[in-house]
């Protein structure tokens, strides 16, 4: 018999809220549902509004 490999744990998405504060921008305030896997550095959870292109602070759990 082979040697089983050790099982290998995939990372799982985590759904996050994610809201663009940006003035101006065409969804600012418009809260988005993202699957997000989190980082190994801080922050843990990174994104970039996909309309202004800004890095969004307001990211909190689903
Ligand atoms: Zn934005």
């Amino acid at each position: 018999m082979p040697e089983q490999p050790p099982p290998y744990e995939e990372p799982q998405p985590v759904n996050m809220l994610v809201t663009c504060h940006t003035e101006g921008c065409p969804v600012a305030d418009v809260t988005y549902q993202v699957p997000m896997y989190p980082n190994v550095e801080p922050p843990t959870y990174r994104a970039v509004c996909a309309q202004c292109e800004q890095y969004v602070t307001d990211i909190v759990p689903a």
